[in-house]
């Protein structure tokens, strides 16, 4: 070879040469590669092991012995169930905190997986089964791999990582506090202090391989609401020396359909308000005293969430006046807005698309789905995405939704998820220039 076919090859190389992986992610790169199928059976005794919100006592332990076993400090019964491992890096940097949920649902499988969950338990006083039907089961055992990749390159890295398995993403037991919430509360994002959080969410309805997320507000607000009304119960037959709370209810149900279709400027962003569930009476000749509906509420904008409480109570007031009845109305907020931080977002999609391949990133639409990965998005910038879990080539409509006893997950996309975690958490401290600055930039 000439000198000159020398220069040449290495001008055509060298944009390939620079585009080309750090030593350490390639190491990462070949470490995650290699812990599929303990990322695969992990998530499979989990699985097998469902447990609710606030009664994760396995499936932390589980997490607990793990981050022990790679020499990470572990902070246990963080927000009851909760554990939080921190890894120290060899070289000074941020703090990267990855969090993934660990609760399962009321929901029996269907199906015959040979690691079917089994598990029943009782729920709001009703005999159920346990399974995990939104996938936390994935997450848990995805970032059990991170852990474990980014444990055998503690010393190249540049920066803190916490590790946070959250208990009771689906809500906690009633009276019971829970969830990211409680693990703000008790000061998780403290000591030390995080800078930025990453988390992911796998999808039943995203073809494996595939990544989508979407910058500032990605899922909803929510909030649940609920309705009295409380008129004069009177015979069946002679309502007009009563009050009936049920042609009042149903005034009350098609006057809350106007607000979003009356009251909020929907050109901006969407907004739901339903109606779950009506109860009242108990005979057909009797009018009842009282009629009880509750429902769920969910918005993109404090403005737009605003609106909605306020006409939920005119209209339910205002009608059961009208009628001679009387409303009691009751808010509660319940998670904020989803919201990914533009900045980091921006400085964050590469990263994803370097992983999965410029052509596997898509954002996505808005979600009217909530998550209260929201509540550490209050406090400080992160990124949540969606992860790809739905076997290739199968129609989506054949896909089995979140929370459904179908709900099915294909393995094949966790070795993603492991390396896409890896890396935003390498890249980001790779990048940071400092607290404060533009990329790292508060809410
Ligand atoms: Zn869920
Ligand atoms: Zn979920």
């Amino acid at each position: 070879m000439s000198n000159k076919t020398v220069y040449a090859l290495f001008c055509t190389l060298l944009p390939f040469a620079l585009q080309a992986q750090s030593p350490l992610k390639s190491q990462i790169t070949k470490t995650a590669d290699g812990l599929e199928k303990k990322v695969v059976a992990w998530r499979r005794e989990i699985h097998q092991n469902p447990e609710l919100g606030n009664r994760e006592f396995q499936t932390s332990a589980k997490v607990a012995a793990h981050l022990h076993s790679l020499g990470i400090e572990v902070k246990t019964n963080v927000a009851k169930t909760g554990v939080v491992g921190i890894l120290k890096g060899g070289k000074p940097g941020p703090v990267v905190a990855l969090r993934a949920d660990m609760d399962g649902l009321p929901v029996t499988e269907r199906g015959n997986l040979a690691f079917k969950s089994t598990v029943t338990t009782e729920f709001n006083g009703q005999k159920t089964g346990v399974m995990h039907a939104c996938g936390h089961d994935s997450h848990v055992a995805i970032m059990m791999g991170v852990a474990e990749v980014l444990a055998s390159v503690k010393n190249d890295l540049k920066g803190t990582v916490k590790f946070i398995f959250q208990p009771a993403e689906e809500g906690p037991p009633a009276g019971e506090e829970g969830g990211a919430q409680l693990m703000v509360k008790e000061g998780v994002l403290e000591n030390p202090k995080v800078d930025a959080i990453f988390g992911l969410h796998i999808n039943s309805q995203t073809e494996v391989g595939t990544i989508k997320y979407r910058p500032g507000a990605t899922m909803a607000a929510v909030d649940f609401f609920s309705v009295k009304v409380k008129g004069k119960q009177t015979h069946g037959a002679a309502p007009w020396s009563g009050v009936d709370p049920i042609v009042t209810s149903s005034q009350i149900v098609m006057g809350l359909q106007t607000i979003v279709s009356r009251n909020l400027p929907i050109t901006e962003f969407p907004a739901v308000v339903t109606v779950g569930a009506v109860h009242g009476g108990i005979r057909q000749n009797i009018i009842p005293e009282e009629v009880n509906m509750i429902g769920t509420i969910r918005s993109f904008t404090p403005e737009m969430q605003q609106t909605i409480h306020r006409r939920i109570n005119e209209v339910a007031t205002n009608i059961s006046e009208s009628a001679g009845a009387k409303a009691d109305v009751k808010i509660d907020v319940m998670y904020p807005v989803t919201y990914n931080d533009p900045a980091l977002t921006d400085q964050m999609v590469p990263t994803l698309e370097a992983v999965a391949g410029k052509d596997h990133v898509h954002i996505r639409p808005l979600d009217t789905g909530a998550e209260d990965f929201s509540f550490f998005q209050q406090k400080i910038p992160g990124f949540f995405f969606f992860l790809g879990g739905m076997p290739k080539g199968t129609k989506l409509e054949d896909a089995a939704p979140h929370h459904t006893p179908d709900f099915h997950i294909d393995e094949s996309g966790f070795g993603l998820g492991v390396k896409a975690l890896c890396h935003l958490t390498v890249d980001y401290m790779e990048q940071w220039k400092g607290a404060g600055t533009a990329s790292v930039k508060k809410k």
